[in-house]
């Protein structure tokens, strides 16, 4: 059964009734390039940058940036790799950055608050990204947004990577589309106003779960509280994609929510068209696409987005699709 999930997975992710999904692949390291080819990816969906980082002893240059997203590129070229700009503390933390101790670091100095605070460790990661997207097809991913006034000094910085790179004469592709990560409850809010600024949208689950439920995503005396089927996350998610497709921009989804094939009813159903996970679970989840209509997970989405519990959602879910699983 493996064998044929693994050879199936380079059949078109097309539902029954000819609607296609795009599936991604998340990864970490640079050697993972193999796993996005095995597992038929149709791009990388979300690159987590900071492993880069956390295995050197300090901050990498620009070059050794540069090196390493080209050769992602190159291999992956003509499909899409999305970079994610530098999502340290909160979980991730650099060996080499002591004396920043936060007693919350999942509300703290993250992700791209970090990088606004340290602009030249920000500007050495763009600049090595709009290097590497003259060599493929690329994207720019943004974590942790939580208000227009962040996205718009990520575009000045931006700016000034670009001039810079102007002036040192070296070979870049500053034309590439420009997201950012939806994974805190202010960012679903606003969607409509964030969307104004931004080419597309990536929910990532694995926060916006944390943030909006007020769950330590890494403790384990909550975890029985973490359910990707809440109704307030699905409620969330169908906001988000209302607000991008009204805005007409693109959107997709990279949470670990995308990878299990009891969500894809309703992820198709509230409208999602490309969904990013770790690649081991495209075949399965590329099977299950091939199982389904999405007219009919429009209908089944319209009753979920209607219901109070989780439980029920989930058993909803499995009386209507257990059946293909
Ligand atoms: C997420 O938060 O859903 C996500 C994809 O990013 P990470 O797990 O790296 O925080
Ligand atoms: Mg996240």
């Amino acid at each position: 059964q493996q064998a044929s999930l693994a050879r199936d997975s380079h059949l078109p992710a097309v539902t029954l009734d000819g609607v296609k999904m795009r599936l991604m692949a998340n990864i970490e390291l640079v050697e993972e390039v193999v796993s996005v080819r095995d597992n038929a990816a149709k791009g990388v969906g979300l690159f987590r940058t900071e492993f880069l980082y956390i295995d050197l002893k300090r901050f990498p240059s620009e070059e050794e940036l540069f090196e390493k997203y080209k050769e992602v590129v190159e291999l992956l070229t003509p499909k899409p790799v999305t970079f994610r700009t530098l999502d340290i503390n909160g979980d991730k933390v650099l060996p080499y950055m002591k004396g920043v101790e936060e007693e919350n670091p999942a509300l703290g100095l993250r992700a791209v608050r970090f990088c606004l605070k340290r602009p030249e460790i920000f500007i050495t990661q763009i600049k090595a990204i709009l290097r590497a997207a003259a060599f493929g097809n690329t994207r720019l991913l943004i974590p942790m947004i939580s208000c227009v006034d962040e996205i718009i000094k990520v575009k000045e910085i931006i700016g000034k990577a670009v001039e810079e790179l102007k002036k040192e004469q070296k070979v870049f592709n500053q034309d590439i589309p420009l997201g950012i990560m939806i994974e805190i409850p202010s960012a679903v809010i606003i969607a409509e106003d964030l969307a104004e600024h931004v080419d597309f949208f990536s929910i990532g689950t694995n926060d916006l779960i944390q943030y909006s439920m007020a769950i330590d995503r890494r403790n384990r005396q909550v975890a029985h509280l973490y359910h990707t089927m809440n109704p307030a996350l699905i409620r969330m998610v169908k906001m988000v994609v209302d607000a991008a497709n009204k805005k007409n921009i693109e959107i997709t989804m990279c949470g670990e929510m995308a990878g299990d094939p009891l969500n894809l009813p309703i992820l198709m159903g509230l409208g999602l068209r490309e969904l990013s996970m770790n690649s081991m679970s495209i075949p399965l989840i590329n099977q299950m696409v091939r199982r389904l209509n999405a007219v009919d997970t429009r209908a089944f989405v319209e009753k979920v987005i209607k219901m109070g519990k989780a439980s029920d959602i989930e058993a909803f879910v499995k009386e209507t699709y257990g059946n293909i699983l």
